[in-house]
C-alpha cells in the first residue's frame, strides 16, 4: 500500500503522484458502491500490480471541495481581477469572496495589471475597501514585477488556486513565478487560432516539496444557488463582531429594527457598496428559491 495524490484525471484514469513517482490507477469497485469518486487532490491509499498500474484503495476524508471543476483539498483561493481590461467588476468579486468563504478556502485578493492605472487613485481605494473588511489584497503587475515576490511567498505550503474572470492575467501571473508551467495565456491561444482552455484539465502542479498548484480552468464563474438567505450573512465576515442585532441571529440584516449592520452601513463603518452587494446577492437567492 503507497500513499499519494491525484494530480490528474482523464476519463476513468488518475494519475497519483507517489514517492516514486507517477502511477495511473482505477479506482477499485468498491468505492463507486461507497458513493465515493474520486477527483483530483485527493489523497489516496493505493496498492500496485506491476510499476505501472495501480488501483486506488481508499481515499482519505477530504478538507475541502470544490464544484464544477471538482478538486478536493484546496487551501488557499487567490481571487484575482483586474484593474483595467477587464474593468474590475466588484459585484462579481464579493461573489467570488463569498463561493470561497462557503467552501472554507484562504482568500487573498489579487488586484492585476496595476500598471494600466496611472494615478494609482482606483487601486488605492479598491485596496483600502477591502483591506478595511479584513482580506489581504495584493496589488500585481506582470509589466513591471510589482508585488509578484509576494504572491510567491503566499503560494509556499499551501496547494492554492486562481480564481478570476477570463482575461484578467490569471495564467501570465503564474507564469512569471512558475516560468516551468508555462500556461497557455490568451495571447498564445490566438496566435494558435484557437479559444483559451479548450483542451485543457483540472491539473495539480507540485511547485516544491510544500506548494502545490490547481490549474482549474473552469474556475471562473459559479452558481450562488447553494447558498441560503440566513446563511450568507456568515460571508460577508466584516458583518461579524458589531454587536448583537434586535432579532439576534434571525436578524438577516434587511428590514429588521435595530439592526448594528444597518447601523454600521449608516455611520460608515461598513462600506455601503459591500452591503447593497449582500442585498443583491440575498435577492438573487430568494428568486431562485421560489422559482428555481
Ligand atoms: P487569464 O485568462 O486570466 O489567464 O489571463 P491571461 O494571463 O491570458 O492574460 C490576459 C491578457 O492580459 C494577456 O494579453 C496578458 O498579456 C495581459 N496581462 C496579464 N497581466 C498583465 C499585467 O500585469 N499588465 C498588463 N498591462 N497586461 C497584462
Ligand atoms: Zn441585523
Amino acid at each position: 500500500m503507497i500513499k499519494g495524490k491525484i494530480i490528474k484525471a482523464i476519463s476513468g484514469f488518475f494519475y497519483v503522484e507517489c514517492d516514486s513517482g507517477i502511477i495511473e490507477c482505477k479506482a477499485r469497485g468498491i468505492l463507486r458502491k461507497k458513493n465515493v469518486t474520486p477527483i483530483i487532490g485527493d489523497n489516496v491509499i493505493i496498492s500496485t500490480t506491476d510499476s505501472n498500474c495501480g488501483i486506488i484503495e481508499e481515499v482519505m476524508l477530504r478538507k475541502t471541495e470544490l464544484v464544477r471543476p471538482s478538486v478536493a483539498n484546496i487551501d488557499k483561493v487567490f481571487i484575482t481581477f483586474a484593474i483595467k481590461e477587464p474593468n474590475p467588476n466588484l459585484s462579481l468579486l464579493d461573489r467570488f469572496i463569498v463561493f470561497s468563504e462557503k467552501m472554507g478556502l484562504d482568500i487573498v485578493i489579487l488586484l492585476s495589471k496595476v500598471d494600466l492605472d496611472e494615478n494609482l487613485e482606483k487601486t488605492k481605494s479598491i485596496v483600502d475597501e477591502y483591506s478595511k473588511v479584513g482580506y489581504k489584497v495584493i496589488p500585481v503587475s506582470i509589466v513591471t514585477g510589482q508585488n509578484m515576490d509576494k504572491v510567491k511567498q503566499e503560494m509556499k505550503g499551501c496547494t492554492s488556486v486562481f480564481a478570476g474572470q477570463s482575461g484578467v492575467g490569471k495564467s501570465s501571473i503564474i507564469n512569471s513565478i512558475v516560468p516551468a508551467l508555462n500556461l497557455e495565456t490568451s495571447e498564445i491561444s490566438h496566435k494558435l487560432g484557437r479559444g483559451k482552455h479548450t483542451t485543457r484539465h483540472a491539473q495539480l502542479f507540485k511547485i516544491d516539496e510544500d506548494t502545490i498548484f490547481a490549474d482549474t480552468p473552469g474556475f471562473s464563474s459559479f452558481e450562488i444557488n447553494d447558498v441560503d438567505e440566513d446563511e450568507l450573512k456568515h460571508y460577508f465576515i466584516e458583518f461579524s463582531g458589531l454587536g448583537e442585532c434586535r432579532f439576534g441571529n434571525k436578524c438577516i440584516h434587511k428590514n429588521e429594527p435595530d439592526c448594528v449592520v444597518k447601523e454600521a452601513v449608516e455611520n460608515g463603518e461598513i462600506s455601503k457598496r459591500r452591503y447593497e452587494s449582500y442585498l443583491q446577492i440575498l435577492e438573487e437567492i430568494k428568486s431562485y428559491n421560489s422559482f428555481g
